[in-house]
């Protein structure tokens, strides 16, 4: 079933994309946990773990290694959580499969599950974090 992640894939609404590839894309969580929270999302919107191929699901963890380095290493992060949510259960609100990369800087910034942080940034504070992730890629 499609989402708003969709949309965002077939660019029918903007999103500050940071990788793309034939089989999945990544861009940043409109509502940024910590700086660089970024989502990688296979492009086919398999709803969660139970249905997505293993090829792809191995796709889309090879990225997100790539990644949470560039993001690492763009923030000068500390560490990193990778999270999944599968099943409303679990907390999961977009129903289209995808790895949370959420880059970490204290102990103490971050309660599960997310508290929403939308609104809290320009549209060029987003783009420059796109901008940073994008350049640390290699
Ligand atoms: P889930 O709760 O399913 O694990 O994660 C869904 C994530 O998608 C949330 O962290 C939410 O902030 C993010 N999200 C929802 N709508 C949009 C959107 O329109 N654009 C972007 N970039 N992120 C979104």
């Amino acid at each position: 079933m499609p989402t708003i992640f969709s949309k965002i894939i077939n660019k029918e609404i903007p999103a500050n994309i940071v990788y793309e590839d034939d089989l999945v894309v990544a861009f940043l969580d409109i509502s940024q946990a910590t700086k660089g929270h970024t989502l990688v999302v296979p492009r086919e919107p398999f709803q969660n773990i139970f249905e997505i191929p293993e090829a792809l699901a191995a796709h889309v963890f090879l990225v997100a290694t790539k990644l949470a380095t560039s993001i690492k290493s763009a923030f000068q992060a500390d560490g990193m959580n990778i999270l999944s949510n599968n099943g409303e259960v679990a907390g999961q609100t977009v129903f289209h499969f995808h790895l949370h990369l959420i880059p970490r800087y204290d102990k103490e910034e971050l309660k599960f599950p997310l508290k929403n942080n939308m609104g809290n940034l320009s549209p060029e504070e987003y783009k420059e974090r796109a901008r940073l992730i994008r350049a640390a890629l290699l």
